[in-house]
């Protein structure tokens, strides 16, 4: 397989998460300037019908390490697949997206292959034939350029910051099966099982984030059930604005985001806090409602595309980052808000 560029495809019991998409589709514009197709590599058992999704997202060629013992991701057998199929050809870059597994596999290929890996990266351009990356450093206050002056260079990318292709299902490209190099005898860990939780959409893939922080409990209107301390009557209160931030989201079909503040005083479960030390998200729409703005919740979510705040204080620092701001109580403006696109959307 002599394409330069490599793309891995990212998939959980057989279905690919969209971000390899949008890898492949930045695989193609590498490929513009590099030369040569895009390989896909598909990993996992029963996944033929991800390698053929790859070629209709835009791959020319797949290598397919089709194989019960990559039933479930573990850091051994994918990285040895990975690993060994790229040490033979040395592609120029393999792309990742930046996922769990993705940054997982990432540095396990790269102590593989003795190469470097640029973690996180937003925009790519090739300079005399190496990649320039971009990627946020300090917490997104700066942007860094870097450079992998080895071979592969390995790169992951952030999510939802390249665009992918739109699938076309008349594309045709050569699927080569290849074994997997580990047996199971050989793979020291085991996943026993997942642990479900409570659905909705999740953070990382969603296009339309509706967050909420420390402002959501602020409504001296709503009067708590009698026998409440002052703590429970805030987390009382924070419950009741949150049910405003989750019916916007509902509307909008998107993921429920919270700052640090509204989850450290338990209004919401840390899966859903945003920033620095949270998730870091690149939706097309964020909406921060009753959240400041501070540097470490900005982190998380300055790469939006579109954002608008919805808070009391026309001083609060999230106002300078966002295209649209409302000043405004969210108590008055999520519950006209929401109607109002209930109504647009047809729900
Ligand atoms: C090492 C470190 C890591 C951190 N990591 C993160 C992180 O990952 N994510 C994160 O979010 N924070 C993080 N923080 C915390 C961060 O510094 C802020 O404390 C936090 O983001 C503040 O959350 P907030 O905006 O919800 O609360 P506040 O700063 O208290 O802001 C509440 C806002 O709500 C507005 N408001 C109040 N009532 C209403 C109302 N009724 N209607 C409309 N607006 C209203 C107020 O005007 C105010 O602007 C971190 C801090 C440190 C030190």
């Amino acid at each position: 397989m002599s394409d330069k560029i490599w793309v891995y495809i990212d998939q959980f019991k057989g279905e690919a998460l969209p971000a390899s998409w949008e890898a492949i589709g930045a695989g193609k514009a590498l490929a513009a300037e590099l030369g040569g197709g895009v390989t896909a590599l598909v990993c996992g058992s029963e996944v033929e019908s991800v390698a053929s999704q790859a070629i209709q997202y835009g791959a020319d060629h797949v290598l397919l390490v089709d194989d019960p013992t990559l039933a479930e991701y573990r850091s051994e057998p994918y990285a040895s697949a990975v690993s060994s199929l790229a040490g033979e050809s040395i592609p120029e870059v393999i792309l990742f997206p930046t996922t769990t597994r993705g940054r997982d596999l990432a540095a396990m290929v790269a102590i593989d292959l003795n190469t470097g890996v640029l973690v996180d990266v937003t925009a790519m351009e090739v300079v005399d034939g190496t990649i320039l990356a971009t990627r946020p450093i300090y917490a997104g206050k700066l942007f860094s350029k870097v450079q992998c002056s080895t071979r592969p260079q390995i790169v992951t990318l952030r999510v939802r910051a390249f665009p992918k292709l739109a699938a076309d299902a008349t594309r045709s490209g050569e699927i080569t099966r290849v074994a997997a190099p580990l047996a199971e005898g050989d793979i020291a860990t085991q996943v026993k099982g997942y642990g479900e939780r409570a659905g909705g959409v999740s953070l990382n893939d969603a296009a339309v984030i509706v967050s909420g922080g420390r402002g959501v409990s602020n409504n001296p209107r709503l009067v708590p059930p009698a026998g409440l301390t002052d703590a429970e009557q805030e987390k009382w209160r924070a419950q009741e604005g949150f049910k405003l931030v989750g019916g916007l989201a509902q509307v909008l079909g998107a993921a429920v985001g919270a700052s640090r503040a509204a989850v450290d005083a338990g209004y919401i479960p840390y899966a859903h806090q945003v920033g620095q030390t949270g998730k870091v998200v690149s939706p097309d729409l964020y909406i921060a409602c009753g959240i400041s703005g501070a540097i470490q919740h900005l982190a998380g979510m300055r790469t939006s595309k579109t954002i608008v705040a919805v808070n009391k204080d026309p001083e609060a620092p999230i106002f300078k980052l966002a295209r649209y701001g409302v000043v405004g109580d969210l108590y008055d403006i999520l519950p006209p808000l929401t109607e109002a696109m209930r109504k647009r959307l047809g729900k």
